[in-house]
């Protein structure tokens, strides 16, 4: 089928909008999701230090470059990745070359072994539902000080954020403040600006516009095969492709409404 915009061969069909689209109006289809979920959020604040998640997986990647493109040539706003270290060879390697290739500063912390014992502690509450997410996204906030950053930016997809939804609905959490309430260190914020944006989109667009990183790993599919909620979920999504829209849809009134009643 050739592309609903301009009639040039299509690379994607999007189930959900109906639309055929050819590399470049994929890309700016992409480009224009993230971008509006940045703005919608007020996300990008004059002033502020950005570090990008940056684990070295196809997700990651897409958000670094996305993240150069957003902030551009701007002096007022400054970005940086930050990498746990990993013993997966190859990521690392893709991390180091996309910061380079993109001249951004490129922190690694190393790896800290906490253990599930201490994401599952009672202060722990509104962030993912993977505790190897958790586990992420605790160590990353907590280098905020040190690192000189305020917001954190993860490439979680609709799928991931869906999932997060799902799980702080059912568990009670999704009405309560988020944050460490336990915790004195400042934290950065985060933010996902991939989390309207499925997972096999974003795989697209690594393959089609981050030249060579693709060959080097291996395809995510945002959800850890050792997760069985996360598989049921994928199963489930597979024959209604509409309900991970629903559930993020659904998360971002909760927080709305818990927003004006606290
Ligand atoms: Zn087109």
């Amino acid at each position: 089928m050739g592309c609903s915009k301009c009639g040039r061969p299509g690379v994607i069909f999007q189930d959900y909008s109906g639309l055929d689209l050819c590399p470049q109006h994929f890309r700016e289809d992409v480009l224009h999701k993230a971008k509006r979920t940045v703005r919608q959020n007020h996300w990008l604040v004059p002033g502020r230090r950005y570090a990008v998640a940056l684990s070295g997986g196809l997700k990651s990647c897409a958000l670094l470059d996305f993240m150069r493109t957003l902030i551009g040539g701007r002096k007022d706003v400054h970005l940086m990745a930050v990498t746990i270290r990993n013993n997966d060879p190859g990521a690392m390697e893709n991390a180091q070359s996309i910061t380079e290739a993109a001249g951004i500063p490129w922190f690694i912390i190393p790896e800290v072994d906490a253990g599930i014992k201490q994401v599952n502690r009672p202060g722990a509450i509104n962030k993912s539902p993977f505790p190897a997410h958790e586990q992420i996204e605790s160590q990353l906030t907590l280098m905020a000080e040190e690192l000189k950053f305020g917001t954190l930016a993860f490439g979680y997809t609709l799928e991931d954020h869906a999932a997060w939804v799902l799980l702080n609905v059912i568990s009670g959490n999704m009405t309560r403040k988020p944050g460490y309430p336990d915790e004195p260190r400042k934290r950065a914020r985060i933010i996902r600006p991939f989390m309207h944006i499925p997972g096999r989109e974003l795989d697209l667009y690594t393959r089609l516009f981050l030249n060579g990183y693709d060959e080097k790993m291996q395809a995510e599919n945002g959800i850890p095969v050792d997760n069985p909620v996360g598989t049921l979920l994928a199963r489930f999504y597979n024959r209604h492709p509409g309900v991970p829209y629903a559930l993020v849809n659904i998360g971002e009134q909760v927080k709305k409404f818990r927003d004006q009643v606290s």
